[in-house]
């Protein structure tokens, strides 16, 4: 078998075993991503020397019997989370040759459970969009097929999991960015409850919206590392100090009886035939599973995407003020008054959907306009958190699409904004509602992958796990890896 098609699970317990080192799979890892990366171009930065250093402390660690749940285990970090002394461009100019001087809480937890970092992934431009195209470096390509997106923004670190570059890796998601790459690599990616995971050291989008969550190949994988993440943070004001309950443990439970609310918003007009199909005959697996299935309705679905885009670009446009090429980043030098070097710098620095961001944001943000569109908004979102409410009296779980379709061919949808837009509709309501929500494989459309979206109650990560692994358990989508050659182009 190959090293690179463990779970992490598996590696686990090979590790503890001793019957697998870490310096053998970190160095198969690192093989199979000089192997297949030229094709995939998952990474923006790759560590290999610090990671085979790393394995060598793990190895030590598990030789005298010490180490944390994830001693030895090679994981990639999407470039918007800070990892100390590692170049973090958030795929962006403006941050090209940022050194960031401290750890982000989560990946000081993941090296405190003994994990490894390999390398940091690709991204939209400050996790703008949806396919890894607004990349200012490069664009990453789907494993499954290397003509079509990976997803966004955090494609790359779905494409590495599912590339077999990593055994997991972290993302970040304001609107779908975790759910959707890994429903269009075949891969489980959870989306935690606002406040379940520090965002301290994220480089940030839209700060009421923004989560950290992990990438794997299994459900059980997913529960492991958002194990090692969660719980509160002094550094994160908003992170909550809910119990972490033991996601493995809990994942095994009963499914037997568990209701499952089926959002009739969730199957209109723009979802593909055949991706509606595929998500429906899931959707009947887990009635097979003994759950229960209730059709129910989340009437203000239909202004989630147009209140997010108000939303995210308002936050976003207050967050990136920061880039003035003053204390960091890119500074213009040829300025001869600190105005014409804000706008040089700015000018240069940002991509052209950035800037999109600012300007729609500035705009909702400014005086006169304030309450009738950010204020609105806001309004909006708590109307659909209480749909969310009033389902969650009856059920348990929700369960949709996680995209309306396929994965998309590469360059497909650059010219067209709101087409763009369009494939996080089935994502963007749980970041407004601040709910749990991951994506598990589900099936397949001529060779390209579909995501099963369960959506859970705030802070009951934990039984939207367990639906998804029984789930799974009674597949074999997620024992299925891409076609992909190790023949460098
Ligand atoms: N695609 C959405 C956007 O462009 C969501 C991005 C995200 O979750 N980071 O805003």
């Amino acid at each position: 078998m190959n090293l690179h098609d463990l779970t992490v699970s598996e590696a686990v317990r090979l590790l503890r075993e001793r019957s697998l080192s870490s310096v053998e799979l970190t160095g198969a890892l690192l093989q199979r991503i000089e192997s297949v990366d030229t094709q995939v171009k998952a990474f923006l930065t790759l560590m290999a020397d610090e990671a085979l250093l790393q394995a060598e402390l793990a190895d030590e660690a598990l030789a005298s019997g010490e180490g944390g749940l994830l001693t030895g285990i090679p994981v990639a970090i999407k470039d918007v989370i800070s990892i100390k002394g590692t170049r973090t461009t958030c795929g962006s100019r403006i941050l090209e040759n940022y050194i960031p001087p401290f750890d982000a809480t989560v990946v000081c937890r993941l090296r405190e459970a003994g994990a490894i970092f390999v390398g940091k992934t690709n991204t939209d431009e400050f996790a703008m969009g949806s396919s890894t195209e607004n990349s200012a470096y490069f664009t990453t390509h789907n494993p499954w097929d290397l003509g079509r997106v990976p997803g966004g923004s955090s494609g790359g670190s779905a494409s590495a999991v599912a590339a077999g570059e990593a055994l997991a890796a972290l993302g970040s998601d304001t609107g779908g960015s975790v759910r959707q790459p890994a429903a269009f690599c075949g891969v489980v990616g959870l989306k935690p409850t606002y406040g379940r995971v520090s965002r301290y050291g994220l480089v940030a989008f839209a700060s009421s919206l923004d989560q950290i969550g992990p990438f794997t190949r299994t459900v059980e994988d997913t529960a492991l590392i958002l194990q090692c993440i969660s719980g509160q943070d002094p550094d994160d004001s908003t992170s909550i100090g809910v119990p972490v309950p033991d996601y493995v443990a809990e994942i095994r439970k009963d499914v037997k009886g568990l209701r499952v609310g089926i959002p009739k918003e969730y199957f209109v007009e723009g979802i593909e035939p055949g991706v509606e199909k595929t998500v429906r005959e899931a959707i009947g697996q887990l009635q097979d599973l003994g759950m229960v299935l209730e059709e129910v309705s989340l009437p203000h679905t239909k202004y989630a995407l147009p209140t997010y885009y108000l939303i995210a670009p308002a936050e976003a446009s207050s967050n990136l003020a920061r880039y003035d090429g003053v204390k960091y980043g890119l500074s213009a030098p040829d300025a001869t008054t600190l105005w014409e070097s804000y706008m040089r710098t700015r000018e240069r620095g940002f991509g052209p959907e950035v800037k999109r961001r600012i300007m729609l944001g500035t705009y909702a943000l400014s005086s006169g306009y304030y309450d009738a569109y950010y204020l609105k908004a806001q309004k909006v979102r708590t109307l659909m958190k209480q749909d969310f409410d009033a389902v969650f009296e009856r059920c348990d779980v929700i369960a949709a699409p996680a995209t309306p379709t396929v994965p998309f061919r590469i360059g497909e949808r650059v010219a067209d904004p709101i087409q763009m837009y369009l494939s996080d509709m089935f994502t963007i309501p749980a970041n407004m509602a601040g709910l749990p929500a991951l994506s598990v494989p589900c099936g397949f459309i001529d060779g390209l992958p579909i995501g099963l979206q369960v959506i859970g109650k705030a802070f009951d990560e934990s039984t939207a796990l367990r639906v998804a692994y029984a789930y799974e358990q009674s597949t074999d989508w997620h024992k299925r890896r891409p076609p992909l050659g190790e023949v460098a182009d």
